[in-house]
């Protein structure tokens, strides 16, 4: 996906630290943090929305979750509680359209979201 920011930052044409890393995501800082720990959680496979997800990707799902609760322990915020946040095209809120998985944390998150 030639055009594709998150794409860009996975294959490494664009540098960006990587707080972790295996075979099918990658987790870096969030550009413009909205909390203390605000990581991004990213599939190497581009999928735009999640509306895209394919009978094949939902494993993948899951073991995205398995890695945000192990970032979570790193970061000091499984105890205390954290949220994860994937927007779903433009009334979503998504501006970055290959999907990706926000995990924050280290302040007390309001309900509603806006
Ligand atoms: P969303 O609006 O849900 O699609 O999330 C996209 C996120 O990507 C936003 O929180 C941005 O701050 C973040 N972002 C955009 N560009 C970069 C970048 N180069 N490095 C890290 N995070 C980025
Ligand atoms: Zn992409």
């Amino acid at each position: 996906m030639e055009d594709c920011l998150f794409c860009k930052i996975i294959t490494g044409e664009m540098d960006t630290d990587f707080v972790y890393e295996d075979d099918k995501v990658v987790v870096f800082k969030d550009i413009n943090p909205q909390a203390p720990v605000h990581l991004l959680i990213v599939p190497k496979k581009h999928i735009s929305t999640l509306t895209e997800l394919k009978d094949e990707d939902y494993s993948l799902i899951g073991h995205i979750y398995k890695v945000a609760n192990r970032l979570a322990e790193e970061n000091a915020i499984a105890d205390d509680g954290f949220r994860i946040v994937s927007n779903c095209q433009e009334k979503g809120g998504q501006t970055v359209f290959h999907i990706h998985f926000h995990l924050l944390g280290g302040r007390n998150m309001q309900w509603p979201p806006g």
